[in-house]
């Protein structure tokens, strides 16, 4: 067996700074199965010192790995790659035992993070710059991308391994060294990434990671070797680093929550839209930022959609993520748990007719051990409507709510009145209706007929309003370009130039 893998599956989460696992000094929090609710180990929260010596390590990483030739990265890159399909199935199982989603979808969390390496794999081409010969008479002008130094990623719980990985791949690929500091919830797989990493042959000191919460990063925040932060997480968190991230004069990518709808239209296939609902709805137990958590449905389709719906989420299989006939795991803590449950309280409360309630799961259901982990099953709502904070806001678990419309116009009014703008779809046949969707709808990412359109790994991840602070959308071109600065060269040589001072502004001649 790997020895890593063991140390890394088995020992409490530390740090990995400098190219060496580091225990921590700070005070430690629980690590929980969600699936049995067993302390599986505890995380290592890192001071404020351990935050300054993984930049302090990146820093110093930075000048001999900015010079490395750009064919030279993508080699290491490309035998990390190699790395990361031998080991996709451990990783998979890493984040299953600490977020609890099932395994099949952890194997697709990792293909997803997967495409973002084989996209940095091209930064030789990526990074090539523009050149235009003759600007001026004997001058020519060139423009060239160089990295910015240390980069930082502050990620979620919900994707442990995908959404480092829209991150640090273009960020080193470009010549950066880079600190992540992932959620507490489930850190150990950033771990074994840096081992990895270490092992590809990465220079030590390129890719650190120092756990933690908002001590660290209010470090990494207020570091003035930090030229750059990516954030994905919640909004008023993402609305914070952006603004404190910008204070401190760093360029900020922040991505926050969504609330995204799924409009059916009355032609659409019923049985597609079911099927798009339910796995959109509750696979990893709607705790994607991509889940769909409103259905619109469109004249008549409730009354013909609606019955096929409570029948598919009664028949849910929620089990341990490991079992291979799991459709949902658990929820990822305790306290998400009751914040969720919380939210179908307030539903009731707020006048929804709840049609699935999926407090009543037992855990014993899900299997054996499992009478103690963290238990929902779907959760369905009808009538829900605009007023309602079901509606408005995010509930992140497996609730699906159902606003009834009476057409596409108030359907699309709907939709561009919500806070967020992350993901979005629209089940149609129709054309033209699927066109005026597309064009009207103020949302960062749409799918037509794909109810969960995370874009590829050349095109960039990205939502509308208060799903995304900043400009540039994470990975693909605009990942390479939030990772890199443009500088402008002009270049004359003494024939070309003319005699005496000039005092007006140069113009082409
Ligand atoms: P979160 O906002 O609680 O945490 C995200 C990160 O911020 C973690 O690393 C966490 O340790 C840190 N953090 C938490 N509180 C902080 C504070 N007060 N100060 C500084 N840092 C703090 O999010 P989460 O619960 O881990 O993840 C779920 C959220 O992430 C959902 O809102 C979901 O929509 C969102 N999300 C968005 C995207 C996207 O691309 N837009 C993708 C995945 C998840």
């Amino acid at each position: 067996m790997n020895t890593a893998k063991a140390s890394t599956a088995s020992r409490d989460a530390g740090h990995f700074i400098a190219g060496s696992y580091v225990e921590g000094t700070g005070s430690r929090q629980p690590i929980f199965n969600p699936a049995t609710g067993a302390v599986a180990k505890h995380v290592a929260l890192a001071t404020p010192d351990e935050v300054r010596r993984a930049v302090d390590s990146a820093q110093a990483a930075f000048p001999q790995w900015a010079d490395t030739p750009p064919i030279r990265r993508a080699r290491v890159l490309f035998k990390f790659l190699e790395l990361m399909n031998r080991h996709r199935d451990e990783l998979a199982h890493i984040i299953t035992a600490e977020h609890g989603k099932v395994f099949t979808d952890a194997q697709g969390e990792v293909a997803r993070g997967i495409d973002i390496v084989e996209f940095a794999c091209g930064i030789p081409q990526l990074l090539k710059g523009d050149y235009t010969e003759q600007v001026s008479t004997g001058l020519d002008n060139w423009t060239l991308r160089q990295p910015l130094g240390v980069v930082a990623g502050i990620t979620p719980f919900n994707f442990p391994v995908m959404v480092p990985m829209w991150m640090f791949p273009v960020a080193i690929a470009a010549g950066n060294t880079f600190v992540l500091k992932p959620s507490p919830t489930d850190p150990s797989p950033s771990l074994r990434i840096a081992e990895l990493l270490l092992e590809a042959g990465l220079p030590e000191g390129v890719f650190n990671v120092v756990q933690g919460d908002k001590v660290a990063v209010d470090a990494l925040l207020e570091h003035p070797d930090v030229k750059a932060v990516s954030f994905v997480g919640s909004t008023p968190i993402a609305n914070y680093i952006y603004e404190t991230g910008a204070r401190h004069g760093k360029r900020v990518q922040a991505l926050g929550g969504a609330k995204n709808h799924m409009v059916v239209m009355p032609d659409a296939d019923i049985d597609q839209a079911v099927d798009a609902l339910v796995g959109a709805g509750y696979g990893s137990a709607g705790e994607r930022c991509m889940a769909i958590s409103v259905a619109v449905l469109v004249g008549d389709v409730a009354d013909r959609l609606l019955p096929r719906l409570i029948e598919r989420t009664k028949a849910l299989k929620v089990l341990d993520g490991e079992n291979p006939a799991a459709e949902m795991g658990p929820i990822v803590t305790r306290a998400a748990h009751e914040r969720i449950s919380g939210y179908i309280a307030l539903g009731e409360k707020e006048g929804a007719k709840l049609l699935v309630d999926g407090r009543g799961f037992q855990g014993a259901q899900a299997g054996a051990n499992c009478g103690g982990g963290f238990w929902l099953g779907g959760t369905l709502f009808d009538h829900v409507t605009p007023d309602m904070r079901i509606y408005k806001e995010e509930i992140f678990g497996p609730v699906l709510g159902c606003v009834r419309v009476k057409d596409l116009k108030e359907a699309v009014d709907l939709i561009n009145a919500h806070e967020f703008g992350n993901g979005v779809a629209c089940f149609t046949r129709d054309g033209n209706v699927a066109r005026e969707f597309s064009r009207r709808i103020q949302v960062g990412m749409v799918g037509i007929n794909v109810p969960i359109p995370v874009p590829m790994a050349w095109h960039g991840f990205g939502g509308w309003k208060r799903s995304l602070f900043g400009d540039m959308h994470a990975y693909g071109e605009e990942g390479v370009r939030f990772y890199t600065r443009q500088k402008s060269i002009m270049q004359r040589w003494p024939e070309s130039i003319g005699k005496g001072a000039e005092f007006a502004m140069p113009t082409a001649k």
